[in-house]
């Protein structure tokens, strides 16, 4: 059996070889190495695929929240949702701007914010909502975009995790994670499901203003070279992660699929009456399994990790620690029973190996082990 790898990177990359050596080694010839045809190319079949108006390529996906943040002429003091159990940068980029975290519990089914946390967290100061489509599921858009839209708040999908996703709304009309709501961020950390090999990431919005808005915000806030309308920032998407990332964007769907099916085949193999599996809320192509995140509920979760482990088997724990119990996100007004969720699922919570390149003998080695260690246990 091949040596079992929490993400195969490499694995990956030797199916696309060929193709991604040229296109890096195009771009080092051309000289243009920021802002080069690499990166329009790469923007604009990004904006095909998912079919939105514009998208804002910039270095990373914790930028990508901070430039949507700063485009929305928010006030020191303004309160922004968004949900306790993710990984840090929503909480981090809210925090620095000088605007107030409000963190939120989660569902216990697919760990993605609960909506009726989100109205009784709204006040007069609240300005903006950023649900998380964690691990690969898509959030409850129509109810967030409804709940936005009484209380004239922003809405700003973190889809890191989600891209290619799809949300089937009440209308019955599919549309991609990330192009919901007014404006959507991506990462393109090498270990996302699009990712690069290095930093990106990327905004994606609907709104021209927005839009307009937001490239200069990425870029110094310059629209016209020298001349600085906007306190901005400096933020770009090199040309040679765009040429990696319009090869791999070809190959997304895929990707995507055979995370899907691996999922399928963990959910069968897997059998024990302490382990909850993965559900998936919406339809089969709501759930991109970034993660396939179990829940052990016998108490045993970090037992489980290391005997896993031990059997060279790597995993993941995504997140040990809510953030309202983060050092830098503690609140003397936070109350532990608003949490109740985030608080259990963190001590459950355990992230099996998962990417397009996993086989079924790993599967079946893997599966054995969890079935094993709980029977036992
Ligand atoms: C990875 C990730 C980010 C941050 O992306 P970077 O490119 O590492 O800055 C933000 N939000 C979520 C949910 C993520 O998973």
């Amino acid at each position: 059996m091949n040596k079992i790898h929490m993400v195969d990177l490499k694995g990956q990359y030797n199916e696309i070889k060929s193709e991604i050596d040229k296109a890096v080694i195009n771009v080092i010839e051309s000289g243009q190495y920021i802002n080069g045809p690499a990166v329009q190319e790469f923007t604009s079949n990004l904006e095909k695929y998912l079919s939105v108006s514009h998208v804002i390529p910039c270095a990373n996906g914790t930028d990508a929240l901070q430039v949507a943040l700063m485009a929305l002429d928010l006030r020191p003091g303004d309160e922004v949702i968004t949900t306790d159990f993710t990984f840090a940068s929503s909480v981090e980029v809210i925090a620095l701007l000088g605007l107030k975290p409000v963190l939120v519990d989660v569902e216990v089914d697919t760990f993605n914010i609960d909506i009726e946390k989100i109205s009784s967290a709204i006040t007069k100061k609240t300005k903006a909502i950023i649900p998380v489509h964690l691990f690969g599921q898509t959030a409850e858009m129509d109810e967030i975009m409804r709940i936005a839209d009484e209380n004239n708040l922003y809405v700003i999908e973190d889809n890191a995790q989600a891209i290619g996703s799809v949300y089937t709304n009440s209308k019955n009309q599919k549309i991609k994670a990330g192009t919901i709501g007014h404006i959507g961020t991506t990462s393109f950390f090498p270990s996302k499901n699009l990712g690069c090999y290095g930093d990106g990431g990327a905004i994606f919005t609907n709104d021209d203003d927005l839009a307009k808005k937001m490239r200069g915000l990425v870029n110094h806030g310059m629209y016209k070279r020298y001349h600085h309308d906007l306190v901005g920032i400096n933020s770009r998407l090199d040309s040679v992660q765009a040429a990696i990332l319009d090869i791999k964007l070809k190959n997304i769907d895929k990707y995507n699929e055979s995370r899907r099916k691996s999922a399928t085949i963990y959910s069968d193999l897997i059998n024990s009456n302490d382990i909850i599996k993965p559900m998936i809320k919406y339809s089969e192509d709501s759930h991109v399994f970034h993660q396939y995140t179990l829940r052990l509920t016998n108490g045993k979760r970090d037992e489980m990790v290391n005997f896993l482990n031990e059997n060279n088997v790597p995993c993941g724990i995504y997140y040990p620690i809510p953030l309202h119990s983060q050092n830098a996100y503690k609140r003397d007004d936070y109350n532990e029973s608003d949490f109740n969720v985030t608080n259990k699922i963190s001590k459950e919570v355990f992230s099996l190996p998962m990417h397009s390149e996993l086989d079924m003998d790993q599967q079946k080695f893997i599966s054995n082990l969890v079935n094993e260690f709980t029977s036992k246990s």
